[in-house]
């Protein structure tokens, strides 16, 4: 037995199989600091291009009757920089991604069945572009959807799917060595835990639930919110929140998911 998890590197080289499944990811490690208004960041200051207006949530909200929720202007969630994720979708000349969310619950977000949460809307923007802004509170918000700021200590590595991502022939060999090490491979698998960019998302609450767009393409990963930990957030029941976007086109509404 060993306690140690094997690298997804160490993985691919005993079944080969799995190297079409190596996807680059950036790891955010969050801790609780001031962050710098230029630098990766969760939560913190707003910055926003001068000539347009903070956005606002245009989802339904199931309390509104009851709090005035409606209409309610978004939040920063995380403001990421490009070179500490070059492996995202980057479109062309930006270099900032804010993730804003509206920090209330939600059951009526379009294409999205069974989920009930924060709305999340992704700006691909150029820090050029960006200045200090003074965004409207929003008129309601749930507290345990307002990070507290931390600063970023991000590293990039190399992540591998849950089993539930693999063909059966791949999963079984993949299994094979595991056991051959003493690992389960449910547990020590290559998949890295936490908030992260890129890579695959964990179906540990949930069996696969494919996520595909309106336009019919199959979504890919692009973020992890965990609760818990220094940003002190509390997403499903106390799990974590999967963003997806579109392949064929980033404009697509996002996918999101619970675990
Ligand atoms: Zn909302
Ligand atoms: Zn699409």
């Amino acid at each position: 037995m060993t306690d140690r998890r094997p690298t997804p590197a160490e993985l691919v080289a005993a079944v080969p199989g799995l190297a079409p499944y190596l996807r680059p990811a950036t790891l955010l490690r969050p801790y609780a600091a001031t962050p710098a208004p230029q630098a990766s960041r969760i939560g913190g200051p707003a910055l926003w291009p001068a000539d347009q207006p903070w956005p606002h949530c245009t989802a339904g909200h199931p309390e509104e009757e009851h709090t005035a929720a409606a209409g309610t202007a978004v939040i920063v969630l995380a403001h990421l920089r490009a070179e500490d994720a070059p492996h995202l979708p980057w479109p062309d000349g930006a270099d900032r991604l804010q993730v804003l969310w509206c920090p209330n619950d939600h059951d009526d977000i379009q294409g999205e069945r069974y989920y009930y949460g924060p709305a999340v809307e992704l700006h691909w923007q150029r820090a050029a572009d960006l200045a200090p802004a003074t965004p409207p509170p929003p008129r309601h918000s749930d507290e345990y959807y307002l990070p507290t700021p931390c600063a970023l200590r991000p590293e990039q590595v190399l992540d591998l799917p849950d089993r539930d991502e693999l063909p059966g022939e791949l999963h079984a060999a993949t299994e094979e060595f595991t056991t051959r090490q003493g690992i389960e491979y449910e547990r020590d698998h290559g998949r890295a835990d936490g908030w992260k960019l890129g890579g695959w998302p964990s179906w540990h609450s949930t069996d696969l639930i494919p996520i595909d767009c309106g336009c019919g393409a199959r979504m890919v990963h692009l973020l992890t919110v965990e609760s818990g930990g220094a940003p002190d957030l509390s997403v499903g029941r106390h799990g974590e929140l999967h963003v997806f976007v579109c392949p064929a086109d980033l404009a697509h509404p996002v996918g999101l998911d619970l675990q």
